[in-house]
């Protein structure tokens, strides 16, 4: 079977908007009557008043400032964010705080299900069945990725290894060892088992994974293609965050993300007023109502991914939504002497023309009225004395070329700089205010 959902998947785009608008006007009026932070922000606005995708810009954006105020108040911890009582709450998750307190989000076990069966989406147009092996390299814990994995994976079908409680070296003899053939993970991390193999003296395409699911961070598809030749496997990549749930996924076309519908209402909005839908190949910033999900009501909330609009037509056979390119968080966006700077456009020149660069880290500093912006990078150990400097050269050039800013590159010490599992933080501005 070549869909998770045949009906859904393959329904005409004009059905799908029909069903998520009136999807949005029943979370609507059951937020407005079960949520504080919605009986407060929607006051004067009625389910009716939704008829077309134009409605929705009469309903004000949702962010995550405004969650945690609303988790200030009672009943301890989701105050007036929960959208049902609090007895039937039956899972903790919470965001990982990266950009201040962490928002606490409620499941029950109905909403849990329905978060469960989105992923069984993104799962299986990512090819996996119940032929899969699937290693899950990670102790679970609060974040919720890893129980989402777990469960659609097993509803899937697939066998699932929880891969917890074993260092890198060990996650190595357990694949070998149980013959796993797939596997859940960050970009980071499969790079740093792919190392880390090699140090064993084990090829990474020996490891006999076939399919590989990431998320966590975006991942341009350089990296995408560089774990692909290092496994030689398929990766495909899935998009989403604690508060709204995966909500777009890679088919096997590999050609940008099916957004997962009717599960998700999704907005591109441009950037600057966050008002207006941007065209096919414009960026926009995310914004997601989950259609489904009670205990957690969400309605608009402003995700701050950015991404690069797509069409609707695949040769999968989706009829869905796609997203093009997912670009990175709006937070990342920096400006540097005057021009703007993506993290992720030096990942992708990394993970596509230098691979000799086993780790890096790029960080900004204010020295004098001047912004500095520093490349650290670790090596590959087999790269001789007289080849850093000439690679050295060839990396500030490139840089330059890619970003328009000169960069100073530095060679750091084997194992130095610091390793990832999960969100990689590898960009440091260290600039007051970071901007
Ligand atoms: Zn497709």
């Amino acid at each position: 079977m070549k869909y998770w959902n045949p009906y859904l998947e393959t329904l005409p785009g004009e059905s799908l908007t029909h069903i998520e608008l009136s999807y949005f006007r029943k979370i609507l009026s059951y937020a407005k009557r079960h949520s504080k932070l919605y009986q407060d922000k929607l006051k004067g606005i009625e389910p009716e008043d939704i008829q077309t995708l134009q409605d929705l810009k009469k309903i004000p954006l949702t962010d995550k400032e405004e969650l945690r105020r609303y988790q200030e108040m009672e009943p301890f911890p989701y105050g007036g964010t929960l959208g049902n009582d609090i007895e039937k709450v039956t899972t903790f998750r919470q965001t990982s705080g990266t950009t201040g307190k962490p928002v606490y989000v409620p499941e029950t076990y109905e909403s849990w299900q329905w978060r469960i069966e989105a992923w069984c989406h993104i799962l299986y147009m990512a090819g996996f069945r119940p032929h899969h092996r699937v290693f899950l390299p990670f102790v679970y814990n609060v974040y919720v990725a890893f129980w989402e994995g777990h469960y659609a994976s097993e509803k899937v079908g697939c066998e699932l290894i929880p891969g917890g409680g074993l260092d890198t070296k060990g996650r190595i003899h357990k694949i070998l060892e149980i013959k796993a053939n797939a596997m859940m993970n960050t970009p980071t991390y499969g790079l740093h088992i792919a190392e880390e193999a090699k140090a064993m003296g084990i090829d990474p395409a020996s490891l006999g994974i076939e399919r590989m699911l990431c998320a966590g961070e975006p991942m341009p598809s350089a990296t995408r293609k560089r774990l692909e030749e290092l496994y030689r496997c398929h990766v495909f990549d899935h998009i989403g965050g604690t508060e709204p749930c995966a909500w777009a996924g890679m088919c096997e076309e590999k050609d940008g993300l099916h957004l997962i519908e009717p599960f998700f209402l999704v907005e591109i909005l441009d950037r600057e007023t966050v008002q207006k839908e941007v065209k096919e190949g414009e960026i926009g910033v995310v914004v997601v109502t989950p259609l489904g999900r009670r205990s957690f009501p969400l309605i608009r909330f402003n995700t701050k991914d950015l991404v690069i609009k797509g069409g609707s037509s695949c040769s999968c056979g989706r009829t869905s939504q796609k997203i093009k390119e997912v670009v990175g968080r709006a937070d990342d966006l920096r400006k540097i002497r005057g021009v703007l700077f993506s993290p992720k456009t030096v990942e992708e020149l990394i993970r596509h023309q230098f691979q000799e660069v086993i780790e890096y880290e790029i960080v900004v500093e204010r020295k004098g009225i001047m912004d500095e912006i520093t490349l650290r990078t670790e090596l590959d150990s087999q790269i001789g004395k007289d080849e850093v400097e000439s690679l050295k050269s060839r990396l500030k050039e490139s840089l330059k070329v890619k970003t328009n800013l000169s960069f100073q590159v530095k060679v750091e010490p084997q194992g130095s700089l610091p390793r990832y599992m999960l969100k990689a933080k590898r960009f440091k501005d260290l600039r007051e205010g970071g901007k």
